[in-house]
């Protein structure tokens, strides 16, 4: 997530995708100072990343993540996205025709489904 892309970062999967977050996702990124109030948004019982303006609360103005090491596990992962009945790379992704996604990526993605969905795939 947040490629470099030539010479600027892409920053099109940070736009509008409100990545699910794990509790230790959450307890990760408040131990770098920031409020879960300011970066988060609950989806139900998930909660998100939150957008302002349309755009991840971490996307700098030249679309770099301000916490890219400390990162959710789903940015971390991404492309790999679940379609509904298979993992694919985003279709949003500019890079996803030539994007190979390993078993061992798929298998971390459905983990972490199951951790933040309670939903085994
Ligand atoms: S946390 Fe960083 S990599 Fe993840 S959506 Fe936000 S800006 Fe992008």
């Amino acid at each position: 997530m947040n490629c470099l892309d030539g010479n600027s970062f892409c920053g099109k999967c940070c736009i509008e995708t409100e990545m699910p977050l794990t509790k230790d996702d959450i307890a990760r990124i408040e131990a770098l100072g920031y409020s879960r109030r300011d970066f988060t948004v609950r989806d139900g019982k998930i909660v998100r990343l939150r957008n302002v303006n349309g755009k991840c609360f971490f996307l700098d103005s030249q679309n770099r993540c301000r916490i890219y090491e400390h990162r959710p596990k789903g940015c971390r992962l991404y492309p790999a996205v679940f379609d509904g009945e298979d993992i694919i790379a985003d279709p949003i992704c500019p890079k996803r025709k030539e994007v190979r996604i390993s078993e061992r990526a798929k298998r971390r993605l459905l983990e972490l489904i199951e951790e933040i969905y309670g939903t085994k795939f």
